[in-house]
């Protein structure tokens, strides 16, 4: 939310895209939130986000995949266990 005028934002503020480049950075990656820090937490969240590192067996097999995903983050955060 945009603290001047109250209006919600349409993306992210710290959000950087680079010149010349599709890359996307952040401007307080080493302060973003916990909430940053941790994403994605689940392969569902992954899926509502349609996110385009889902692979098809991601899909086939989902708790196969948030394993997978539990082992990328392990240095950001907790196991996700449902
Ligand atoms: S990591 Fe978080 S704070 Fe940084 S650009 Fe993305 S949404 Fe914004």
């Amino acid at each position: 939310m945009d603290p001047s005028t109250g209006e919600q934002l349409k993306r992210c503020p710290w959000l950087r895209k680079t010149p010349k480049q599709e890359v996307y950075t952040c401007d307080i990656y080493l302060d973003r939130p916990d909430d940053c820090k941790f994403y994605p937490v689940t392969i569902n969240q992954m899926v509502e986000d349609e996110c385009e590192m889902l692979e098809v067996q991601d899909l086939a097999n989902s708790k196969r995949a948030q394993e997978k995903l539990n082992k990328i983050m392990e240095d950001s955060r907790p196991p996700y266990e449902p």
